[in-house]
């Protein structure tokens, strides 16, 4: 197999509300089964500013569809937007998120392997904990919806970030860690989940 196919990285990021509910073990098991690799992890209290780096990543784009996301969610309540275009939507979303994210204690990872950020979206599950799916981390750990985020003007508290693309875990890896911090070491596993003859098994 491409040695790159193996080797795909994703950000994970537990955020301060996972910290706070005791949840990094439980969280860190259920990526860790997969046989995906961690290859690097700390403890952080971001800054405001960093956490806006973190957001912004997509740039121009991200505010504009993020807005427009949440401005088409106002619509099917049959509300309208308190904001004048989706670039000011997407700008208050992303000032809650960086207050969220820099509240307290998180812990940041890169998790190394084969689809690694497919792998780890599926387990995280989707944004909104009340619709996430059963099995999924946000799904099964917390309660949030967009209905009480929205109506008390914050961030939906879903306990994860997790990149969305291989694309995007490049630009946000650097804002966490430099490169000497990110290990590269062989995992015993790695020749089960990867060996195409499983050499090895037999004595
Ligand atoms: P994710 O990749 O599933 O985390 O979701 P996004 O990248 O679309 O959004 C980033 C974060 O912003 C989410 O994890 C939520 O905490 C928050 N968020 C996203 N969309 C909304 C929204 O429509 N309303 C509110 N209140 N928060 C949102
Ligand atoms: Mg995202």
């Amino acid at each position: 197999m491409v040695a790159h196919l193996k080797k795909e990285h994703t950000l994970v990021i537990i955020k301060p509300d996972g910290v706070q509910r005791a949840l990094m073990g439980e969280i860190i098991r259920r990526y860790e089964r997969t046989g995906l690799k961690l290859v690097a992890l700390k403890m952080t209290i971001p800054t405001s500013e960093m956490a806006r780096t973190h957001y912004m990543v997509g740039g121009e784009e991200w505010l504009e569809n993020i807005g427009r996301k949440a401005a088409v969610a106002y619509e099917k309540k049959g509300k309208k937007s308190p904001f004048a275009t989706f670039r000011e939507n997407g700008v208050a979303i992303l000032e809650a998120n960086a207050k969220y994210l820099s509240s307290g204690p998180v812990v940041a990872m890169i998790w190394e392997g084969h689809q690694a950020v497919g792998i780890v979206r599926k387990i995280t599950g989707g944004t909104e904990p009340l619709s996430s799916d059963v099995g999924t981390i946000r799904g099964d750990l917390t309660v949030d919806s967009y209905q009480l985020a929205d109506s008390d003007q914050r961030s939906i508290r879903n306990l994860i970030h997790a990149s969305g693309t291989p694309e995007e875990a490049e630009k946000e890896i650097p804002i966490w860690f430099e490169e000497k911090e990110i290990l590269k070491y062989r995992l015993i596993a790695e020749q089960i989940l990867y060996d195409v003859n499983l050499d090895g098994i037999l004595e």
